[in-house]
């Protein structure tokens, strides 16, 4: 497939999504859009990058084509990653914008089956490839430290429990016994790739962003 066809074929599937999302999609966009304006931080980064955006096309005119291409660029990626990243981090510290995102994410999975079941595939493989280990004794000895309670929101584990990373493998976190918790299953599905800080100001404070306060010979 060239890369006319692939961006015809985004196109066309863009289109039809919007088609058939349209109601919804207005409805998001209007109240992102009315809590944006209600915090003054959030509206004055508003305004100001949109201007900028604003400004940079206007003085370059082939500036979409260049964005296309620069968007294949790896170091350009790299940047953009980060910047996503900074803004998902000023979006979860206001609960009603990460209400909202969580909505949206929830409707995406449920539209895309086949998109999470590789998602969930590729998460696998990075976890089977992490550096470290640990046993079943391992577990059976945080269990203990943390007192068959989850790590996160202190619920009994007893009867289930999930083990979680503290510091996700996608983020650089090992399979070491000192990087690992004990979780319920609702905080361990809630966390994802998030870290501590961002997983606690995700839920809006309900969970703490603490510190491992147990470790190992092992590390
Ligand atoms: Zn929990």
């Amino acid at each position: 497939m060239t890369d006319e066809e692939r961006a015809a074929r985004t196109r066309e599937y863009n289109r039809r999504y919007y088609a058939k999302h349209r109601a919804k999609l207005i409805a998001d966009a209007q109240a992102q859009y009315a809590l944006i304006r209600s915090d003054p931080t959030l509206y004055g980064e508003w305004l100001a990058r949109n201007r900028r955006a604003h400004a940079k096309r206007m003085t370059k005119p082939d500036f979409v084509k260049r964005k296309r291409e620069a968007g294949r660029r790896t170091d350009v990626k790299r940047d953009r990653l980060k910047r996503n990243a900074d803004q998902v981090r000023r979006r979860n510290e206001n609960p009603a914008l990460a209400a909202l995102t969580r909505e949206r994410n929830s409707r995406w999975q449920k539209d895309h089956p086949d998109a999470v079941r590789r998602r969930r595939h590729k998460r696998r493989a990075r976890k089977k490839n992490a550096e470290g280990s640990f046993s079943s004794a391992d577990i059976a000895a945080i269990l203990t430290a943390q007192k068959s309670k989850c790590f996160w929101c202190e619920v009994d584990v007893t009867q289930a429990y999930h083990v979680d990373h503290y510091v996700p493998l996608a983020r650089g976190g090992s399979n070491w016994p000192s990087n690992i918790v004990i979780a319920c299953a609702k905080c361990n599905h809630r966390k994802r790739d998030k870290l501590p800080l961002e997983f606690s100001r995700n839920t809006g404070g309900e969970v703490g962003a603490k510190n491992r306060w147990y470790s190992f010979s092992q590390d």
